[in-house]
């Protein structure tokens, strides 16, 4: 170790990102906190990624989709993956990340953001883009977490980041507080590719924190289609379990 980075562990040692207890290396969460994230894995749904808990099952030869994606005719995105389950426990350690300044969980969550993404990172996508924020939600917030993490995960993978392509054009009511219906309303139009030059006929991956009902992966990847993205895939740090 340095003497710098001696020096700044004995006056502001690493920190658990959620319960800040003073961990003895810096790799983000402690122990007992990590525990209690339900990180996804296999047996998953080889499309949207959704944990299979046995009975939804369906078998082609050893790919497994889920029941909502073999009936869905048109799959604009194509693939889809999420770090862990969003519940009570993950729900808390993302609002940290996105209200109370803390950049320092930045690190830490790209890292899982990374490990999920591993089937997509075989695909050799050409760009990753954060889901954009209004300007005022923007300056309101100081930053786009989406895009912090894009950051983080750009480094990592080598892969560019593109922060500009897609906008945010509407001032949208924060989706959960919405029902299903409303979501889709309130977000109709909210998104559009400003440089459509840059979508064209390339292998992008929308990066957010959270998805719930999916709607706003899907009403941005409808506008990257519209712009001619050759493949769209999506990845989150978290998802609701069904
Ligand atoms: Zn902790
Ligand atoms: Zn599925």
């Amino acid at each position: 170790m340095g003497l710098w980075k001696f020096l700044i562990n004995s006056i502001l040692p690493p920190r658990c990102i959620h319960c800040g207890c003073i961990l003895s290396e810096h790799n983000g969460l402690c122990a007992e906190c990590f525990k209690k994230i339900r990180f996804i894995s296999e047996p998953m749904c080889a499309c949207c990624g959704r944990p299979f808990d046995g009975e939804k099952e369906v078998a082609f030869g050893k790919t497994l989709y889920c029941a909502m994606c073999l009936k869905k005719k048109k799959k604009l995105l194509t693939m889809q993956r999420s770090a862990f389950i969003y519940d009570d426990f993950s729900k808390n350690l993302i609002l940290d990340f996105k209200f109370n300044d803390k950049t320092s969980s930045a690190e830490t969550l790209a890292n899982m953001l990374y490990n999920a993404g591993r089937d997509i990172w075989k695909e050799k996508p050409d760009v990753l883009l954060p889901v954009p924020l209004h300007r005022r939600r923007l300056l309101q917030r100081k930053y786009n977490q989406s895009a912090l993490l894009v950051k983080y995960l750009s480094a990592k993978t080598g892969i560019p980041a593109d922060y500009f392509s897609l906008v945010r054009q509407q001032n949208t009511v924060p989706q959960v507080s919405l029902s299903g219906k409303e979501r889709r309303r309130n977000l109709i139009s909210a998104f559009s590719a400003v440089k459509p030059e840059n979508i064209k006929n390339r292998k992008v991956v929308l990066i957010d924190d959270v998805t719930t009902t999916g709607t706003t992966l899907e009403e941005c990847a409808k506008v990257l289609h519209k712009a001619g993205a050759a493949q769209i895939y999506a990845l989150t740090l978290a998802r609701t379990e069904s």
